[in-house]
């Protein structure tokens, strides 16, 4: 597994160069740039119909549109995040919104959060049963309460004074689901070695043309949990974190380890502290006359930042993947899974979808 997941990293890295090229020369940054995921997990050629293959392309295309278009037309990497995320919550595809992995008791319980990167706002749900989209809560907690974060009963309370989108709870279950529900009770398997190990969650990050960040996340988390449990998804710092100075990061995983290594927030600060300290040390080696070098190097420090933290993680016994957004525009991927919903845009007109570990992005 270790080997594999290097194998992984070294290859997602190598094949990440030409688009960093292409976006991170310091004169000619993308205005804009954006990217998603609908979960990670073992997503493998083998086991997918063209047909369904092509459904999850078209579905993560129309989230990444929603968002690209957000941005193309100036709007803020807030909103490019929640529309792409709306888009992903309701289709029953992914784990979140309609279509959620259930609980023990065969509910659905959602938990989501927003970030942005600027005076680093947040908001997050946990827990809630009837909310249509659980992102657009997280939105209003962050904008309109006194709270960043706001669980069950309660967080539904806020949403009515709100005037949000109520649905009965069965708007959100799916037949799939039920029988993910009834395999894992079958084996009596505990939560995280339920399901067949495809999480779903979704997420997004994005830069803006002013230069700001955002992140969200929005999950049912695991099938088959119980006592409230709460993944990482919500939990600002573990599977959502912005900071216009650093990244903007979204995880979907086993959340009980992206908590505890707190990724996202991990991910960021590292980039921060040692991505200084790289660009200082490079900006007294190679002076003005080092552009090139520069750039081609500050991507591989910032990308081996990233795979140390989701090293750390796998190393305690998590697995996953994140989706991160940097402020000069770069955006990528790392995991360890066999695949990976996700794609990635920019305002250079790279517009990208993939599935799989071996795809180029
Ligand atoms: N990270 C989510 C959780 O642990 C699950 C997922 O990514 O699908 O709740």
């Amino acid at each position: 597994m270790r080997n594999w997941i290097m194998s992984i990293v070294v290859a997602s890295a190598a094949l990440a160069l030409p688009a960093f090229a292409q976006e991170a020369a310091p004169e000619e940054r993308p205005r804009w740039s954006i990217a998603i995921h609908g979960g990670a997990g073992t997503i493998r050629r083998e086991d997918m119909s063209e047909e369904r293959e092509a459904e999850y392309r078209a579905a993560l295309q129309a989230a990444l549109d929603a968002g690209s278009k957000v941005l193309a037309e100036g709007g803020s990497a807030e909103d490019a995040v929640i529309a792409a995320i709306v888009i992903m919550e309701d289709d029953a595809r992914f784990n979140a919104g309609r279509g959620a992995v259930l609980t023990w008791d065969g509910v659905a319980e959602l938990d989501a959060a927003i970030m942005t990167g600027d005076q680093r706002e947040a908001g997050a749900v946990t827990g809630v049963r009837t909310i249509r989209n659980p992102i657009l809560l997280a939105r209003e907690v962050k904008d309109n309460s006194p709270h960043v974060f706001l669980s069950g009963s309660g967080a539904e309370s806020f949403a009515a004074d709100r005037g949000m989108e109520f649905v009965d709870p069965s708007y959100f279950i799916t037949e799939p689901r039920v029988r993910a529900l009834e395999g894992v009770k079958a084996r009596e398997l505990s939560v995280l070695q339920a399901g067949d190990n495809k999480f779903g969650t979704v997420g997004a990050v994005a830069l803006d043309s002013a230069g700001n960040m955002a992140a969200g996340t929005s999950t049912g988390g695991l099938t088959g949990k119980r006592w409230g449990r709460i993944g990482d998804a919500p939990v600002v710092g573990a599977g959502t974190y912005a900071d216009n100075r650093s990244c903007a990061v979204s995880a979907t995983g086993t959340g009980e380890y992206f908590i505890r290594v707190a990724v996202a927030h991990e991910i960021c600060t590292r980039l921060r502290i040692e991505g200084a300290a790289y660009r200082e040390r490079e900006r007294e080696a190679v002076g003005a006359t080092g552009a090139e070098f520069y750039v081609s190097n500050i991507f591989r420090v910032q990308r081996a930042i990233v795979d140390e933290v989701m090293a750390e993680m796998a190393a305690l016994g998590g697995t996953g993947g994140v989706i991160v957004a940097l402020p000069d525009g770069a955006t990528f991927f790392s995991f360890d899974t066999p695949g990976m919903y996700r794609g990635r845009a920019n305002s250079f007109g790279l517009n990208e979808v993939a599935l799989y570990a071996d795809e180029g992005n």
